[in-house]
């Protein structure tokens, strides 16, 4: 069997190699508590207070502002249900689009909330949260992410973050899919949350972070020995804190030439998907621009036959289903943008470790499929 291709970066990426050695020294020698008085103690709560004046000034705020978490799903819930506890907030908008980590939280709370629809392509619609907002009385919280994780379509978040400014309600966005992506000046946005997540940016799993505007209510949802000022007791992830401040700073140095480089791997992938399969849907606005290093492709289901998504990965290629619609289980995002019944859509994602010519091969086991070689 040829080497395995992994299209699969929105689920994961492979750590990357600098960043496992930055974090090494904290998973052996360095192995301190950072409360702890002593030096190994010291020495570890230096390499956190490091760690988060590094993400911090990447992204344009202040270290107080960050709460190291342990997952971009942490910081997802952290933000909706630690404000929702203040007792503070009497409505919640969101949209049909966004992660279970986001939605299920919402749900949690049990304060009234609104579902905002999104475009075909999975775009929420901020003219509807505009509408909603001036007929809500009673303050608000929004949740609305930066960049869809299935389609890859883009929130545009300075304007929806504008338009809450306005109605003075509290905005969160999770920008799991975002941060790591694109650089991000959160300090010159009228954002009160954002989540970010470090292994969707060749960190380590099992580390994210929230960011918190000064000023913002917030009641901590876990108790114990005060970490994080109290917003997130629990003995901090020293290695994983370390690794993610250092992907996020290797992310936010090689931008522009990943960027390149992994677009141009999107676009050959995306014009030779309608060679094979003419009848492919390509989920996308072509007036606006899409996340980068994702390509969600919908096949009807006549075409391209069942159980695209395993077939790709008997043949060596790993992708994500936007929908598992074999077993009739077809995404909420799918069935929000209107990609039910009758296809099946496969999300291709890169990475800077992908090349050219896996994406040739992609695209030759595609067509292999697609006249039922293989
Ligand atoms: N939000 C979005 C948009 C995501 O894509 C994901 C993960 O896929 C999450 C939240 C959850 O992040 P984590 O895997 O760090 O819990």
């Amino acid at each position: 069997m040829t080497k395995k291709i992994y299209l699969d970066n929105a689920a994961t990426t492979q750590l990357s190699p600098e960043v496992f050695n930055d974090m090494m020294p904290y998973l052996s020698t360095q192995f301190g508590n950072p409360s702890s008085v002593h030096a190994f103690g010291r020495e570890a709560r230096l390499a956190v207070e490091r760690s988060r004046k590094t993400v911090a000034g990447l992204l344009g705020v202040r270290p107080s502002t960050i709460t190291f978490t342990g997952s971009g799903t942490e910081a997802n819930n952290m933000a909706i249900l630690s404000a929702a506890r203040t007792g503070s907030i009497k409505h919640i908008i969101t949209s049909s689009v966004e992660h279970h980590a986001v939605l299920h939280p919402v749900e949690r709370t049990g304060l009234p909330f609104s579902v905002l629809t999104s475009d075909h392509n999975g775009r929420p619609s901020i003219d509807q949260l505009e509408l909603h907002l001036m007929k809500i009385k009673g303050s608000c919280f929004v949740s609305l992410m930066a960049a869809n994780n299935e389609t890859g379509a883009l929130t545009d978040i300075n304007y929806a973050a504008k338009i809450c400014q306005k109605h003075e309600a509290i905005y969160h966005t999770d920008a799991v899919q975002y941060i790591g992506h694109y650089p991000m000046d959160l300090g010159a946005m009228p954002v009160h949350f954002a989540s970010a997540s470090g292994h969707k940016f060749h960190g380590p799993k099992g580390t994210g972070i929230l960011y918190t505007k000064e000023g913002t209510p917030l009641k901590a949802l876990f108790e114990g020995g005060g970490q994080e000022k109290g917003i997130r007791s629990g003995t901090e992830n020293v290695a994983g804190i370390v690794g993610f401040a250092r992907a996020l700073e290797i992310a936010t140095r090689d931008y522009e030439r990943n960027r390149q480089h992994i677009l141009n791997l999107r676009t050959q992938l995306k014009t030779t998907i309608k060679e094979v399969c003419p009848n492919a849907v390509i989920n996308e606005d072509l007036r606006e621009e899409s996340l980068y290093s994702v390509l969600s492709v919908s096949f009807p289901v006549k075409d391209s036959g069942e159980d695209l998504v395993l077939r790709l990965d008997s043949n060596g290629i790993a992708v994500s289903g936007g929908s598992a619609c074999t077993v009739g289980a077809v995404s909420h995002v799918m069935r929000a943008i209107g990609k039910g019944q009758g296809y099946e859509t496969v999300r291709f994602s890169f990475s800077v470790f992908n090349t050219p010519v896996e994406i040739k091969n992609v695209i030759s086991i595609l067509k292999n499929i697609m006249q039922k070689e293989v």
